[in-house]
């Protein structure tokens, strides 16, 4: 079972990369900047996994956030790694009103882009949503970890611009990253399925500047979010890609 995970930034992966105890194959990707840490690690029962992590890794001296990059590693890992499973795990935003916290661990049920305004007909704007299929066996994932769903909308921008947030609620939507849809995105394509583990970091209708309330809180999110990939490893390995 090979189960590859595409997180943007290295804090995210970090506490898990020390976890599974994963070393780095240096310039696997080479000549881009993504980077693999890979593992093959031990389960309870249930087939053994090869476990790879890639990071989008970094130009101009910062973690390449965004949907391009996770595209391009996504596409480059799908290519290279042909995994049965990808999983986008990372940090967002989400709503005070949802009854969302600091920290919270969601495993995603639908994906959309949320500002990709394309006027047209019905077919351009579904194409701008975008509304990518999650691996059918999320739900009861799910419900067996006892973690909460919610979907996942994507934009470039960490910030939150009024008619973001009018097509994230008119749609649905609770969580807000910078990569997820992209990464489905790439895996609708070639036909891998794909999963999102997101924890959260700031609080979209809270009040506080996002950019310090997410820098605050960036560490606690993502030993929270360790800890739920510890257990959703065990699970798909446990139980197979039904
Ligand atoms: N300048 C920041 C960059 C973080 S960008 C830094 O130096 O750390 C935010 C990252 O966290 C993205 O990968 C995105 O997916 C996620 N994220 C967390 N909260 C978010 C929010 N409210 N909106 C969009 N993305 C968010």
């Amino acid at each position: 079972m090979n189960i590859t995970y595409i997180i943007a930034m290295q804090a995210e992966a970090e506490p898990f990369i020390e976890h599974f105890g994963v070393q780095e194959v240096p310039d696997f990707f080479s000549p881009l900047p993504c980077r693999l840490y890979r593992a093959d690690i031990a389960v309870t029962s249930g087939e053994p996994v090869r476990l790879n992590i890639v990071c989008n890794g970094q130009q101009h001296g910062s973690d390449l956030v965004g949907c391009e990059a996770a595209s391009v590693a996504t596409l480059a890992a799908i290519e290279k790694l042909h995994p049965d499973i990808v999983i986008n795990s990372g940090t967002c935003g989400a709503f005070r009103a949802d009854g969302a916290d600091i920290a919270r661990v969601y495993i995603g049920n639908s994906c959309m882009f949320h500002d990709r305004r394309v006027p047209g007909d019905d077919r351009w704007g579904t194409q701008a949503l975008g509304n990518y299929p999650v691996w059918s066996g999320a739900e009861t994932l799910a419900h067996t970890l006892g973690l909460d769903m919610a979907k996942v909308t994507t934009g470039s921008s960490l910030d939150m611009q009024p008619c973001d947030l009018q097509i994230i609620r008119e749609n649905g939507g609770r969580l807000k990253d910078m990569e997820g849809a992209a990464v489905a995105f790439v895996c609708s394509l070639m036909g891998v399925p794909v999963m999102f583990v997101k924890s959260v970091t700031d609080l979209c209708d809270g009040g506080a500047e996002t950019y310090e309330e997410f820098s605050r809180n960036l560490s606690k999110a993502c030993r929270a979010l360790k800890e739920v990939n510890i257990r959703v490893i065990d699970y798909i390995a446990t139980h197979r890609l039904a």
